[in-house]
């Protein structure tokens, strides 16, 4: 991970993880032996070839400034997605994820996870959510790792596909009515963002609010109309309440009336910094990062999808800042009272890693 080994404070350091999708944790491992065991072809004779189609850079077609026709990381995440079939298929990849972040200190997650990326392949949704479901309640009692998860529309599939992936979903949510299973408490957006503004899933947030559930959206980096989108989000989404957080939003340090947006209605950014740094310069993006903690906007450290990003999860993205933003570790165990604060964890939960970012730093 560009020479940057994780210092023992960082390993040590208790954490809480606010932007991950599942599906971007899928090792080559696990893709290798779901692939036997489900017989999907893979597109590549060994296993060392699978490795190396993990190593993308560009994000998606179209881009912005074009591209070289090299495989994108959309594509890549999507060929990933194949091998996942059965329930037992999602719920391995998600203990292998709960062991992971275990590993990592990671108290707590909420991870994003797609419906409409396995039902068109022919996957049955309650597969994917009674896998899910299940690896909830082993993470949280193998591995100490508690958990609410966030249901994806995929913003370059059809509005209405995604709606109807949501009312499959909706009996797996933790609905106001206290009839849901409980595996999901949100709704996001995620996938290529190119022409597709948060605006468009309106209809979506609004049956996601009338349930009681939260609502968050990706507003990617240097997308087109970047800017654009983190102000449909800030001020117009919701019928103009606005989106309770965001996923990305790095351009809102472009205006100043975004990050003025974000700190009056308190709504927190959730970085994941490797994964700008795949695409811009050390000396041009941790600036930026530094420059939203100086102006007070609330933001909080992740790993969006660390298969797909060389391998670089939340601790040594946590490296990256504590290294090239110059944070103290002071700020690092801020940065992660702030993703407790930003979480919609149950109240007991936030007390309980509050309590514990307190001990550590008194120890550390
Ligand atoms: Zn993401």
């Amino acid at each position: 991970m560009n020479g940057l080994e994780i210092s023992p404070f960082i390993a040590a350091l208790p954490k809480v993880e606010l932007h991950i999708h599942i599906e971007g944790t899928l090792t080559p491992a696990l893709r290798w032996k779901l692939a036997h065991r489900n017989n999907i072809p893979l597109p590549y004779e060994t296993y060392s070839e699978l490795v190396d189609s993990y190593k993308v850079t560009y994000n998606h077609r179209r881009e912005l400034n074009g591209d070289n026709g090299a495989p994108t990381f959309l594509e890549t995440y999507f060929a990933g997605c194949q091998v996942l079939c059965t329930e037992d298929d999602f719920y391995e990849l998600a203990m292998d994820y709960f062991r992971k972040a275990a590993e990592m200190n990671v108290r707590y997650v909420e991870p994003f996870f797609d419906i409409q990326a396995h039902t068109k392949r022919g996957v049955a949704a309650e597969a994917v959510l009674d896998g899910f479901l299940r690896a909830q309640r082993d993470g949280a009692e193998r591995c100490d790792v508690r958990s609410n998860w966030i249901f994806c529309f995929l913003r370059d599939e059809s509005v209405e596909s995604g709606l109807e992936a949501y009312r499959t979903a909706r009996p797996w949510a933790t609905t106001k009515d206290g009839k849901g299973k409980g595996l999901f408490h949100a709704v996001g957006l995620a996938s290529n963002e190119y022409d597709r503004p948060p605006l468009l899933f309106e209809e979506g947030f609004r049956l996601a609010k009338e349930d009681g559930l939260h609502v968050t959206m990706h507003c990617d980096v240097d997308q087109k109309d970047a800017v654009d989108h983190v102000h449909e989000a800030i001020f117009q989404v919701c019928a103009g309440q606005g989106t309770e957080r965001i996923d990305h939003g790095l351009n809102a340090i472009d205006r100043p009336d975004l990050m003025q947006g974000l700190k009056e209605r308190n709504i927190g950014l959730t970085l994941c910094p490797h994964a700008y740094h795949r695409r811009q310069a050390t000396e041009t993006l941790f600036p930026k990062i530094r420059k939203l903690w100086d102006e007070g906007v609330k933001i909080c450290i992740n790993s969006d999808d660390p298969t797909y990003m060389h391998n670089v999860w939340i601790d040594g993205n946590m490296m990256k800042v504590y290294e090239y933003c110059r944070f103290s570790e002071g700020d690092m165990i801020q940065l992660v009272r702030n993703a407790v604060e930003m979480s919609w964890a149950e109240d007991e939960v936030k007390q309980e890693i509050l309590k514990e970012l307190e001990e550590f730093a008194v120890s550390s």
